[in-house]
């Protein structure tokens, strides 16, 4: 039996699908505003290993992942770019299809649906008038909020306290909200742009796209949503209380989310700085490791980018290939029952079942690889179960340097501190010989 750590309840619980063999799978996609980075590859990574499981466990999984064609980021990039907003689509374009070149590097699946948000603006808006019908919306100068106060179950996935979050919340800019906390659905435009609702010219808020989304690729009520811890509290919390609210079921039975990637004990994010592009990333080192080092950390436990560790595992990948050079698993079919004959393969069963250990998994191989590479029937077995469950190919990976050095990290804090420091022309130095590296850097707005 599978176990999976629920974020709703905090728990490591038994999975159950909604319906038998049936599993309906809803992961938050991209923004496609800039490249994909390091900490995309890591939760989309983990939930492809999660995909995986289920197949292997026999299960039919629907698996959807969106993108969010449509924001202020990608607006304001356009109009960056362009001198014009409307543009935005081909950037968005241009970073979906890097995206998808980078999730088959890391021998990803593919999705059975990726659904763009800009395809799907009249489900939303029906959507938005179904809640308004019901109560728990309200519009207002042409704009859309979420009531909070009509919900009763606000907080009960990221365990927040509404009354304390009121308490803390700032004034926001846009005043028209009757309640502080009240989340846009739709938000207006002033000139005839975007798209034509009932409440006038706009577009969607980010957190109803994925509610409608799955309610039109899944139905009312799925199995497993992922999507990256910083997205538990508002965005998950939210889609929750607009699917809940509207159907009056439980949206989704089992929350999981993938731990972050940090730099430098710092979580890794566009605000800070500190991004790796995936882009930049697979210049320097063989996509099939980089899965390698995602699949040594346990999916919930933050993962601190190091490129010791890197090398360390370039190795021990290359050590992994070597034991099954020479056996072939083409015909082999990987299922429970095939585990269970070996008692390290029933190691290796146990450990993925338990919450995806695939750390400890690859333990097992690596303690047993002696036994394993004397018992040729044992090494199909466990080749095909690597390939096929845990996505590594076992092809001769290239020769590549590793890739943020230890200088580049170096700069990233010393460029940090010439920010702080407000010293401006060290920190444009800085940025130019990171780049002159391949890191990309980006700041957020100092105060
Ligand atoms: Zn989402």
């Amino acid at each position: 039996m599978l176990t999976l750590t629920n974020t709703q309840s905090g728990k490591k619980e038994s999975f159950k699908s909604l319906k038998p063999n049936n599993v309906a799978m809803y992961v938050c996609g991209i923004t496609p505003y800039d490249r994909a980075h390091i900490g995309h590859g890591r939760c989309y990574v983990t939930f492809d290993v999660l995909y995986r499981v289920l197949q292997f466990l026999g299960y039919k999984v629907t698996y959807c992942r969106n993108f969010t064609d449509i924001d202020d980021k990608l607006i304001n990039k356009a109009r960056e770019r362009f001198n014009d907003f409307s543009r935005y689509p081909e950037i968005a374009q241009e970073n979906i299809d890097t995206y998808h070149n980078e999730m088959r590097a890391l021998n990803c699946l593919s999705p059975d649906y990726e659904p763009r948000v800009t395809d799907n603006i009249s489900e939303i808006i029906t959507f938005i008038q179904e809640l308004i019908d019901h109560g728990y919306a309200y519009a207002v100068e042409g704009d859309v909020y979420f009531s909070i106060a009509s919900f009763d179950k606000y907080g009960a996935l990221s365990g927040h306290d509404v009354a304390n979050l009121r308490a803390g919340e700032r004034v926001d800019v846009r005043t028209n909200k009757k309640d502080p906390l009240d989340f846009a659905l739709w938000k207006s435009e002033k000139e005839k742009t975007f798209w034509d609702s009932p409440w006038g010219w706009g577009r969607p808020g980010w957190h109803i796209e994925c509610s409608v989304l799955a309610k039109k690729y899944l139905g009312t009520q799925i199995d497993i949503h992922g999507g990256g811890l910083d997205l538990v509290f508002p965005h998950h919390e939210n889609e929750q209380a607009q699917s809940w609210a509207l159907h009056q079921v439980p949206f989704v039975n089992y929350w999981v989310h993938n731990g972050f990637v940090r730099l430098d004990k710092e979580k890794m994010s566009k605000s800070l700085g500190n991004i790796i592009s995936l882009e930049n990333l697979f210049k320097d080192i063989d996509p099939m490791i980089v899965r390698f080092y995602f699949l040594n950390h346990h999916y919930r436990a933050p993962l601190d980018f190091a490129d010791q560790e890197l090398q360390s595992l370039t190795k021990a990948y290359k050590k992994l290939c070597n034991l099954f050079v020479g056996v072939s698993s083409e015909d082999e079919t990987v299922n429970v029952a095939t585990l269970q004959k070996h008692a390290i393969t029933q190691k290796i069963l146990s450990h993925i079942l338990d919450d995806l250990n695939t750390q400890g998994l690859l333990g097992v191989i690596f303690e047993y690889a002696t036994q394993i590479a004397h018992d040729n029937e044992l090494k199909k077995v466990i080749k095909a179960f690597v390939q096929q469950v845990l996505g590594l190919t076992l092809q001769p990976i290239k020769e590549q340097q590793v890739a943020l050095s230890n200088r580049a990290k170096q700069l990233i804090v010393q460029r940090e501190q010439a920010r702080k420091d407000k010293n401006w022309a060290l920190a444009d130095d800085l940025r130019d010989e990171l780049q002159a590296m391949g890191v990309e850097v980006q700041d957020k707005k100092t105060t």
